[in-house]
């Protein structure tokens, strides 16, 4: 029996063999525990971590100091928000963010609105992307965050970044001195997808996750500005005082040696594959088009090269992916979301209808598809639709 085609790397990707074969000797003859300061043991696991430090900060043009690493995207969020929220909160209690953002940033915001902050959740325009003119006038004295994703994990949308960035950083030009509004960023589905800079886009907190670019599951990072001006951020994890006392646990040596082996690989890489999974995607849509009712979900263009999201027409959401399961995995809104049967919070936004945001596809296109395997799944897709309708 054949496994079904892989089309959901917006949900997790498979590890790169070069980043299992990286890892592998950290679990066992590099095993030791990188706070051992006084042996051999614990040196090694300290130099290879700092190597991935080194790998991760060069990718987004940070210094190694300001990588924190954590178990995921979600930690790093949680750290970002909740410990800028904890820290600034007497500078004011305003965070803006963004009604298509992941529950782990939404979800760490209504936290905080349970606890008094006041949070803004700025709509987005129908093809996904923010307007600026719209944040701009949602910034207020008492804001101290902004908080905007770089990539959207069901539209694959790329925001504005290097835009948004200058306006927080304006705003605090203007501003009494002491007023800072930070820039937090959830990069997950970006990184090592297009290129990130926090200086060219004044970035002062930057979410990343290993399990998005062919990296283990459970590991990821936060880049915390020390620089103009410097993050003060509460920890939410306390203990042993690694990672600068802002995340205290013993560090997973091989799968942060891991993360830094997938992000060295993935920006290699970055120019040709974003072409070749680009092809891969425009072709499936052109397949796609020659049903009627078929309508692409985010903008044309401005998105990530592997995202494709695309809405059908008269026929019952949960009935097409019953149909298409055994043969291609994709989803339908995002997989965290989708044990709650409930639209996409994402393509309500986008205004999509109910039936509609219901009957849609996610495809995820990454490293390891091939064009053949592209056009069965489509084949799959548009024979799947047409009986469905014609029931
Ligand atoms: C996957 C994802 C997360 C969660 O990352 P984990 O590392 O699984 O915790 C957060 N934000 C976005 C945009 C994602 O795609």
């Amino acid at each position: 029996m054949n496994r079904p085609i892989y089309l959901d790397c917006h949900a997790t990707t498979p590890v790169d063999d070069r980043v299992l074969a990286a890892m592998l000797p950290y679990f066992t003859e590099h095993f030791g525990n990188a706070s051992s300061v006084g042996h051999a043991y614990g040196w090694e696991a300290e130099a290879a971590i700092a190597q991935a430090r080194e790998i991760l900060a060069n990718a987004i043009g940070a210094t190694p100091e300001e990588i924190i690493f954590t178990s995921g995207a979600t930690e790093a969020n949680n750290l970002a928000i909740k410990g800028v929220a904890e820290s600034y909160f007497s500078r004011g209690k305003h965070i803006i963010t963004l009604q298509t953002e992941h529950n782990a940033v939404l979800d760490p915001c209504r936290y905080l609105e349970s606890l008094g902050f006041e949070i803004t959740f700025l709509p987005v325009q129908a093809d996904g992307l923010m307007d600026l003119v719209t944040l701009e006038k949602a910034l207020r004295d008492d804001t101290i965050l902004v908080s905007v994703m770089a990539a959207n994990n069901e539209i694959g949308v790329l925001q504005p970044l290097a835009e948004i960035g200058a306006l927080c950083h304006d705003w605090r030009c203007q501003a009494p001195k002491d007023r800072n509004i930070l820039f937090h960023t959830d990069a997950a589905q970006a990184i090592g997808k297009i290129p990130l800079n926090v200086e060219a886009m004044k970035i002062d907190l930057m979410s990343l996750t290993a399990h998005k670019v062919y990296g283990a599951k459970g590991i990821g990072a936060l880049y915390v500005r020390r620089r103009n001006p410097r993050v003060q951020l509460a920890a939410q994890l306390h203990g042993g005082g690694q990672e600068r006392g802002l995340r205290a646990g013993t560090l997973s040596t091989p799968l942060i040696v891991g993360l830094g082996k997938a992000v060295e690989i993935a920006l290699q890489e970055m120019p040709s594959e974003s072409e070749r999974i680009n092809r891969l995607r425009d072709r499936m849509w052109q397949s796609l088009q020659t049903l009627d009712g078929v309508y692409l979900n985010g903008h044309a263009t401005q998105r990530l090269s592997g995202n494709l999201n695309v809405s059908v027409e008269n026929v019952d959401g949960q009935a097409l992916l019953l149909a298409l399961q055994p043969a291609i995995a994709v989803s339908s809104g995002s997989a965290c979301t989708s044990a709650k049967i409930a639209p996409s919070h994402v393509l309500q936004a986008l205004g999509l209808t109910d039936s509609l945001a219901y009957a849609s596809l996610r495809f995820g296109i990454g490293r390891f598809n091939t064009e053949e395997e592209c056009d069965r799944a489509v084949h799959c897709v548009i024979n799947a639709i047409q009986s469905l309708r014609d029931r």
